[in-house]
């Protein structure tokens, strides 16, 4: 058998670690604990993860609880009492995206494909042990949302809120500033390397469980491997990286 990957070790040791009693989405904590409601507002991070594209993710993660406070609800029965118009209003009023109208056409989709498809219960996206494919395509079907988005949705349900599937194949990677700059530090990839490039190496890695690197890489890129200096004396991988070695 091939040793494993420092990077898929890790992932796997924190894979296997006791459910954190919450995920930490953003820095508000009031709005971390509605985003980790899963019980009340599973739809919350159905529609945080839409949120997540032409701007800050801590700003878009922030976009559901700021209309939870506008709303003063986030039932879905309000949600969908809602018209796109109404969410066009809201988004510009309250500066909540970058493309009010755009980005308020997909949150009104969003919460009416869950009304409808999913019978007011986002948790219906993921339950009863799906195929990691058939979570990442349920995720694909939501209005704007592409593969790096599907693929870190369900890699964080998996991950973080140990929701189990039938198996981990289809969550790739998704290739990030600093996924990308750590694999090619690391030298596991070229410096311009292409998205499929990276996703493919993650495979080739862990042909398992692609994404189980992901949230390492990103850490490490966030923490000892930045992009102005590399901490390599204090870094974990060092080891098996190729510019250390
Ligand atoms: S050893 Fe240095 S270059 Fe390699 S991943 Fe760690 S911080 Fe980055």
């Amino acid at each position: 058998m091939s040793k494993q990957h420092i990077l898929v070790k890790l992932g796997w040791e924190r894979y296997k670690a006791p459910k954190k009693k919450q995920v930490h989405f953003v820095e508000d904590e009031s709005a971390n604990t509605f985003l980790n409601d899963f019980k009340r507002f599973p739809h919350a991070y159905v529609l945080a993860c839409c949120m997540d594209r032409q701007m800050k993710a801590e700003a878009a993660w922030m976009i559901p609880y700021k209309i939870f406070q506008i709303f003063g609800d986030f039932s879905m029965k309000t949600l969908v009492s809602k018209s796109a118009s109404d969410y066009e209003k809201v988004f510009r009023k309250y500066k909540l995206h970058r493309f009010p109208e755009s980005m308020g056409k997909v949150f009104y989709d969003a919460v009416q494909r869950i009304h409808k498809i999913y019978a007011d219960d986002a948790n219906n996206i993921w339950k009863d042990k799906p195929s990691s494919a058939t979570v990442v395509y349920r995720f694909l079907e939501f209005n704007g949302v592409g593969i790096k988005i599907a693929t870190m949705a369900t890699n964080i349900l998996a991950r973080d809120y140990k929701i189990h599937f039938s198996d981990y194949y289809s969550i790739d990677v998704s290739p990030d500033v600093h996924v990308r700059r750590v694999m090619s530090r690391m030298g596991l990839v070229e410096k311009k390397a292409s998205n499929d490039k990276i996703i493919y190496k993650a495979r080739e890695l862990s042909p398992d469980f692609p994404g189980i690197i992901d949230f390492s890489l990103w850490l490490l890129g966030r923490t000892t491997c930045k992009a102005g200096k590399a901490d390599c004396e204090n870094c974990l991988v060092k080891k098996e990286c190729s510019r250390c070695k």
